[in-house]
This record gives structure tokens, C-alpha cells and sequence, in this order.
């Protein structure tokens, strides 16, 4: 349902539209709206709204703060929560210098970027999240808590609690904005969930998913609960994951699928694969960008640690789903909810193109429990780690140039500049922990 320009401004008008919200998402992945009132849709449409950019995070330097946003007429979606009457809209932006050119610094623009690259090889690329996130309570003066009432793990169903309430609104509010839902279930740990949907062209993903995180924060207030995407909100217990299964499709057929081939999947998979495997660990600096993100990537909570693929199991960085023909795919499991989609999924893209432009071989499968492989097996085996910490993470994406292309040079010196002073910030902290083991020892 493609949207054009007088689809848009006929939809507004039939639907009693009174205000749109103009979106986009900063470099460190969180959404930002101006709300317009309805007559100056036309002039946002143009693309004729200007905006300040010089206190968005990572954005512009004050002397060149003026900025213009172009919504996207294809975003635009009715936010079913507001009231019917006087509704309101939004439309996602690009972001535009004042001369015309699109903005270096817009994550969306980095994207797309690889998305044409993608399209100057014949492909266009496909994406599917599967976004995991905690539902939390409310304490008494409405700040959110990490307490959750739910005992229940995962595919349990539960009496009628405030979780699956929400957990049911949130689906049918993202169905009345056009999501179509594959599944949703309980998480293994209490109070976490899961919701999928169908997977679609890389940039729609991109939107789909800074849409999701809004709904699904709004929904849960409504609940008296707190969403969170913060990737290990507690020890002990499995974190938030948001793995993401890709695959390229090629004239309409997938790119993936070679019935004659080994594991019948095509050299194309096996490149795109390989590329991934060679960038992987600076693509987690951008798909796992949090000092917290690397509290979740640690063994025995199902999340991937070591640098493999396979068909088998899942334990493995990535995993490729049984499926064959046109749902052939790779699971990427690593991105975790706390990324910038519009750049983790330029990061890995770019990666799996690069491995099909310079044919780089994936090592073997591994199709054992790597958990299980004693470090000297791993290493006879060649199985290398994800990065242990964010600082490591970004000393890798410093060196690999792939990378730091996909996010162009803009984003990468602000993105660089913003998680080396978080890595700096928690650093310097002194952890509870650290009392608790210290305070007395010493
Ligand atoms: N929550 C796990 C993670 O951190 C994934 C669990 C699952 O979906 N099997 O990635
Ligand atoms: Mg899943
Ligand atoms: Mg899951
Ligand atoms: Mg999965």
C-alpha cells in the first residue's frame, strides 16, 4: 500500500486528521517528533519544514542547525491510542541540509545508502526482527521498578494477568497500524516477552522497529507497566535479544536458496555469511552499542559469545532456519533492542555485501554445543569471541573500515565520540559489586 503525497493529505482530511507527527531517529537509536498541526501538512510534505538539529544528539554543529525534514508519505499511519477525534498522525523523515542534500548524520540516510549498493548488484534486501523486551511495574509514584509480578517462562500462558493484557493491546494496536503479526509469546524469563512480524524490505524494518518500541512503551503505561528494551535489566536470568533474520532476493526469487547446493543454500548465503563473520566484531559496536549489551552476550543465558554458524543448533552467532525455498534465511542472533536499527541493519548488510563482492568464504559449520567445546577445542577448531565489553566492541569498528563506511563518516565520528564517553562514564563508577567483594577483602 504504497502512499502518495494526495494519498496522504486525502487520508488526513477523511480520517479528521488534527495532528501529524513528524519522526526520525537520532544516532543513538531514540525517536524524535515535532507535532505539526494539520495545516502545515501540505508545507511537510514539500518537505518545506525546518527544524533546529543542533540539540539532537549527535546531529550538527550550531553553526549548521538548520535542518529540513521530508516525511516519507509511505509511513503514514494513524496512532490508534489517541483519540478519534482530532486524531493524530505520523510520518517518519528523512533529514535534508538546507541545500537539498540529505543529511550525513541521519541514520536512515546511512540505510539507504547500503540499500542502493545493495540494488547496484541486483539485490534487494529482506529483514526480520524478532524483538524481545521486560515488562515491568510501576512503584507508587509512578517510576518504573525492574519488579515483575509474573512467575511464568517461556510459551507458558498465564492467568489473566496485567502482562498478557498488555502484551494483547500491543498487538492489536501495532495490527490496526498495519503490522501483520507472525507470533508472540512469553519469554523465558518472568516478565519478558516476545512479539514478531512479518519480515519486509530492510528500511520498512527499520521504521517497523523504532515503531514497535514506541507501542510498546505506550501500551505498557497505559498498563501501568514499563517497557524496556534495555538488553539485561537482570542478573541471573536471559536478556533481551533482537535477532534478526536476512535474507536477498534477486529478480523476485531468493538469493539464498540453491536446491543443488550443500545444506542448499546458494554461494551467495555462504559470502553474505562469510562477510558477516570477517565484520562481526565491529558490527557489534553498533548492533549491541551499550555498556549493558555485553552483560547479555556471556554464556548460559542463550545468547551467542563465539563466532559461528550453523544449521543444527542455536547455540551459534548465526543460525539457518530449516526452512528452504523462498523462506531460505540466516539468523543473525546478536543485535540486541538497544541498537539503532537504521545503523545495525547498514552495518550488517554492508558486511554481507562485502563477502559477496570479495567472495570470502565462512569457515565450517560448527553443529556441536560450542558451550560445550573446552577452550582448547575452540581453538584448534578456529572459533573466535564476540567482543567482551563496549570498549572492545569499539576499538574493533575503529579498524574496520567495511563498517565504518556503512555508517559514513559523520555518524561514525559522532557515534564514536558519544560511546567513548559512556564507556568513560560507566567506567570511572564504583559497581556494587565491587563493595561487596572489596570493601572488606581489602
Ligand atoms: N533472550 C535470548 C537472547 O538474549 C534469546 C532467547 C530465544 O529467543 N531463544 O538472545
Ligand atoms: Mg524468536
Ligand atoms: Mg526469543
Ligand atoms: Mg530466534
Amino acid at each position: 500500500e504504497l502512499m502518495k503525497r494526495e494519498e496522504v493529505l486525502r487520508r488526513a482530511r477523511e480520517e479528521g486528521v488534527k495532528f501529524i507527527r513528524l519522526q526520525f531517529t537520532d544516532i543513538l537509536g531514540v525517536l524524535k517528533n515535532v507535532a505539526i498541526p494539520i495545516d502545515q501538512l501540505e508545507k511537510a510534505l514539500n518537505g518545506e519544514l525546518m527544524f533546529d538539529g543542533s540539540s539532537i544528539e549527535g546531529f550538527v554543529r550550531i553553526e549548521e542547525s538548520d535542518m529540513y525534514l521530508r516525511p516519507d508519505p509511505r509511513t503514514f499511519v494513524i496512532l490508534p491510542w489517541r483519540p478519534r477525534d482530532g486524531a493524530v498522525a505520523r510520518l517518519i523523515c528523512d533529514v535534508y541540509n538546507p541545500d537539498g542534500t540529505p543529511f550525513e548524520g541521519d541514520p536512515r540516510y546511512a540505510l539507504k545508502r547500503v540499500l542502493e549498493e545493495a540494488a547496484e548488484l541486483g539485490y534487494t534486501c529482506n529483514a526480520g526482527p524478532e524483538l524481545e523486551f521486560f515488562l515491568f511495574h510501576l512503584d507508587e509514584k509512578g517510576q518504573p521498578t525492574t519488579i515483575t509480578h509474573d512467575r511464568a517462562s517461556y510459551f507458558d500462558l498465564s492467568p489473566v494477568d496485567l502482562g498478557e493484557e498488555a502484551r494483547r493491546e500491543i498487538i492489536l494496536t501495532l495490527e490496526k497500524m498495519g503490522f501483520e503479526i507472525e507470533a508472540s509469546h512469553h519469554e523465558v524469563a518472568p516478565g519478558q516477552h516476545e512479539i514478531d512480524f512479518k519480515y519486509s524490505d530492510a528500511l520498512d524494518v527499520a521504521d517497523k522497529i523504532m515503531t514497535f518500541k514506541m507501542v510498546v512503551r505506550v501500551v505498557a503505561q497505559r498498563h501501568g507497566l514499563h517497557a524496556t528494551f534495555m538488553p539485561k535489566p537482570l542478573y541471573g536470568v536471559n536478556g533481551s535479544g533482537m535477532h534478526t533474520n536476512l535474507s536477498l532476493s534477486r529478480n523476485g526469487e531468493n538469493a539464498f536458496y540453491d536446491p543443488d547446493k550443500p545444506l542448499q543454500l546458494s554461494e551467495v548465503a555462504y559470502y553474505f555469511i562469510g562477510g558477516i563473520i570477517r565484520h562481526i566484531k565491529a558490527i557489534t559496536a553498533v548492533a549491541n552499542p551499550t555498556v549493558n549489551s555485553y552483560k547479555r552476550l556471556v554464556p548460559g543465558y542463550e545468547a551467542p559469545v563465539y563466532i559461528a554458524w550453523s544449521c543444527r543448533n542455536r547455540s551459534p552467532l548465526i543460525r539457518i532456519p530449516a526452512k528452504r525455498g523462498p523462506s531460505t534465511r540466516i539468523e543473525l542472533r546478536s543485535p540486541d533492542p538497544s541498537c539503532n536499527p537504521y545503523l545495525a541493519l547498514a552495518a550488517i548488510i554492508k558486511a554481507g555485501l562485502d563477502g559477496i563482492k570479495n567472495k570470502i568464504e565462512p569457515p565450517p559449520p560448527v553443529d556441536r554445543n560450542i558451550y560445550e567445546l573446552s577452550a582448547e577445542e575452540r581453538k584448534v577448531l578456529g572459533i573466535d569471541c564476540l567482543p567482551g565489553s563496549l570498549i572492545e566492541a569499539l576499538q574493533e569498528l575503529e579498524k574496520d573500515e567495511v563498517i565504518k563506511e556503512a555508517l559514513g563518516p559523520h555518524i561514525y565520528e559522532k557515534f564514536m565520540e558519544a560511546k567513548l564517553k559512556e564507556w568513560h562514564e560507566y567506567s570511572i563508577r564504583v559497581h556494587p559489586w565491587e563493595i561487596e567483594t572489596y570493601l572488606v577483602r581489602y
